[in-house]
C-alpha cells in the first residue's frame, strides 16, 4: 500500500497540530523543525486543514487597491517569490490578497 502525501504540506516532529501549510510556514514554531527536514503531509491527514488554500481574489474592495481575479481556486504556487498565480484568469498575487475566507 503506498501513501499519498502532499507536496502543498509537511509534518512537523509535534505529537499535536503537526501539519502546516507550507503556505504558511516552513518552520514550527513549536518543536523548531523546518520543512526542508521533514516529510510531505499525507494526504489523508490534511482534509481539515485543507479549507485554508487560498483563492484567486475575487472582488474589488471599495476603494481598496485588491487585485481582480476569478476566484478560482486552481492556483499554482507559491514561488520563490511567495506569489500565486491564477491558472484560469493568469493573475499573480500573494498570500496577503488571496481570497482564502
Ligand atoms: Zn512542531
Ligand atoms: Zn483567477
Amino acid at each position: 500500500m503506498t501513501i499519498e502525501t502532499t507536496p502543498d504540506y509537511w509534518d512537523c516532529e509535534c505529537e499535536h497540530n503537526y501539519i502546516h501549510a507550507k503556505v504558511d510556514t516552513l518552520e514550527c514554531p513549536v518543536c523548531l523543525s523546518i520543512e526542508e527536514e521533514q516529510p510531505d503531509s499525507r494526504v489523508s491527514e490534511i482534509s481539515t486543514v485543507r479549507k485554508r488554500q487560498p483563492r484567486c481574489p475575487e472582488d474589488n474592495g471599495p476603494g481598496g487597491l485588491f487585485l481582480a481575479g476569478c476566484g478560482s481556486s486552481d492556483l499554482s504556487g507559491p514561488d520563490f517569490e511567495g506569489l500565486y498565480d491564477c491558472k484560469d484568469c493568469g493573475l499573480f498575487f500573494s498570500k496577503a490578497d488571496a481570497a482564502n475566507k
